[in-house]
């Protein structure tokens, strides 16, 4: 896989490099899997990966653009420092995950060109294999007075909590004896215990200024069924407990996650600390990370509000080509060498803002123009007829498959008599610097002849429904007499009797205002009414309708087939983007 982009420059690209120079790792274990303390010492290697890091996500719905930013980031330090990426399916959560998410994630993780086998071994993980593990340090925390079970109520242990300005206050249950904390731990897990009746605390300190380090809650009870574990378990860890015992037993060095888990950290590091001390888990330890959201102006990519997008009908699916997801994406004809360049692009910051969209529009460009088969197309057409052309004669005109690639080699199609061209390149009445075609002007037909207006046939309401032409020979293209003829313009065509319909859908941005979110707005009002418009347009013969393809039609934009609505002979296209960046300018 190559990037045309050289390596960037970021503040994690810094701490890797340092702490590859100071050996921080040097001495690390790794047993085939992941392991806590006692399995390494058994069974521990020196870890063939210099670094591992970790891209994570919940299986609870499709993967969006800010989440193409973390597995290029993450499979990306991995690559370029002699280390292994692993996935891992933070699956903790179990109401709202679904192995149609987990397949889904699989797919297009691979799609956007990265791995997580290394030397053979597949790294892709669950953290709901982790369970046991999670749960025998909950009892050893307890054990060793580091955590009690709480029975307050939800709303008890909110009023406690005290705020930013305000320490916490104990709970009553705080200073419960060890032994009755096991005790309650064990019922819960034993599904003895109703949902919210209790739940396990990591005993830290009420009076911090972090409020997450306020005695966080570890485990609830959840009577619920896991995708992957069934009814095994009827308690749950929370995140901020699950997540660096997840690292740890993957010997992951760099847990990079985004810029609302810095308050996290502390706790983070708590757990790790606890855990060594109690012989469940081995220095060195994984450390977190933050960065900034990847956001694009015009987007939403929070799940919540794109599954409310696909619920309520908004959009059609998960994988509609206007989502930002990246089923979305590549099925709108996004390539995955344009999603990584973007990632590339944009580096890594310290500070959220929101990107311009136009920087994934040009980054399918740039990805694309060097590379991209070209082809005619004429998605508003009108008839444009040859008066002096003989009926039935036909000529082929080539043209580069690319121009800026001479090897690509030449297509060919038919010059006939009666063509399509796109309504908008005649006027009668042509206004300022027009100079395609009017009554009396000379214009090339691309890789054909030049031809002179002579003028147009309406109908009663008054609609150009032909325009006439006439050719004037030895101007072909590629013929000595081709510059005997000075024209201003130049226009594309297809021959009305070879070129293959298709309907083709003009997509625009989803919403119609930068920030459709901001401010906690209702994001459906901004949605853009006009984010598709369905033509019926036709297509230069011969080319063959492969979803995951993506040509330029010449003049037009960058095109794809609709994996999910072309069939044989009736193919649907889609535009990913157009040509140059006209959004919002008049024209
Ligand atoms: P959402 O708010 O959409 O549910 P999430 O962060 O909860 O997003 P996860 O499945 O937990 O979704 O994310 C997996 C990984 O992707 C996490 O490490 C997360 O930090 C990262 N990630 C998610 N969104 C972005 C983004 N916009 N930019 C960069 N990284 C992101
Ligand atoms: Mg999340």
């Amino acid at each position: 896989m190559t990037t045309p982009n050289p390596a960037p420059v970021n503040f994690l690209r810094h701490q890797i490099e340092a702490d590859l120079a100071n050996q921080r790792y040097a001495g690390k274990l790794w047993a085939d899997a992941p392991a806590g303390a006692a399995r390494l010492a058994a069974e521990g290697q020196p870890d063939p990966a210099r670094i591992r890091t970790r891209f994570p996500p919940e299986p609870n719905g499709y993967l969006h653009i800010g989440h193409a930013k973390s597995i290029c980031l993450n499979f990306g330090l991995a690559r370029d420092y002699g280390g292994i990426c692993h996935l891992r399916f933070d699956d903790t959560n179990p109401e709202k995950e679904e192995q149609e998410y987990v397949d889904a994630i699989l797919d297009l993780v691979q799609w956007l060109g990265f791995d997580w086998h290394a030397n053979g071994v597949d790294h892709c993980y669950f953290a709901s294999d982790y369970f046991d593990f999670m749960y025998e340090c909950a009892e050893a925390l307890v054990e060793a007075g580091h955590a009690y079970v709480d029975e307050l109520s939800a709303d008890d242990m909110r009023a406690l909590r005290g705020t930013l300005t305000e320490p916490g206050t104990d709970s009553p249950w705080r200073s419960r004896p060890a032994a009755e904390s096991l005790a309650r731990l064990r019922e819960m897990r034993a599904g003895q215990h109703p949902n919210g009746s209790m739940a396990l605390r990591a005993r830290v300190d009420m009076r911090s200024p972090n409020i997450n380090m306020r005695d966080p809650v570890i485990y609830r009870i959840r009577h619920a069924e896991h995708h992957r574990t069934g009814n095994n378990w009827p308690i749950y860890p929370m995140y901020t407990y699950a997540h660096p015992i997840e690292d740890a037993l993957e010997g992951i060095t760099h847990s990079v996650c985004t810029l609302e888990f810095e308050d996290q950290r502390p706790f983070y590091d708590w757990v790790l600390a606890r855990l060594v001390e109690l012989g469940k888990l081995s220095e060195p330890l994984p450390h977190q990370y933050e960065f900034a959201r990847m956001n694009l102006e015009y987007i939403v990519t929070s799940k919540r509000k794109l599954l409310q997008l696909v619920q309520e009908g908004h959009v059609d699916g998960w994988d509609d080509p206007r989502m930002p997801t990246l089923a979305g994406l590549r099925r709108r004809g996004y390539t995955p060498a344009s999603i990584r360049l973007l990632c590339d692009r944009t580096g890594v910051s310290k500070s959220d803002s929101r990107l311009d969209y136009a920087l994934l529009e040009q980054a399918l460009r740039d990805d694309l123009d060097p590379i991209a088969p070209r082809r005619v197309a004429v998605l508003d057409p009108v008839k444009l007829i040859i008066t002096n052309w003989p009926e039935g004669h036909e000529e082929l005109c080539q043209a580069p498959l690319n121009p800026h690639n001479a090897e690509a080699g030449q297509r060919e199609f038919p010059l006939t008599r009666e063509l399509y061209i796109e309504r908008d390149d005649f006027r009668e009445e042509p206004p300022k610097k027009y100079f395609r075609l009017f009554p009396g002007n000379l214009v090339r037909l691309k890789y054909g002849y030049v031809v002179r207006c002579t003028g147009c046939v309406k109908n009663d309401a008054g609609e150009v429904i032909e325009v006439h032409a006439e050719y004037l020979p030895d101007t072909r293209s590629g013929t000595p007499g081709a510059d005997s003829v000075k024209v201003k313009g130049n226009i594309t065509w297809v021959s009305a009797g070879h070129a293959v319909a298709a309907e083709i859908r003009l997509y625009d941005r989803l919403f119609s205002e930068p920030h459709p979110d901001g401010g906690g707005r209702d994001f459906i009002a901004a949605l853009n009414p006009e984010s598709l418009r369905i033509v019926r347009g036709w297509i230069e013969p011969g080319v063959e309708m492969k979803p995951g393809t993506t040509w330029q039609f010449e003049r037009l934009g960058y095109f794809a087939a609709d994996a999910k609505l072309s069939s044989a002979g009736a193919p649907v296209i889609n535009r990913v983007t157009t040509l140059r960046d006209s959004w919002g300018k008049a024209g």
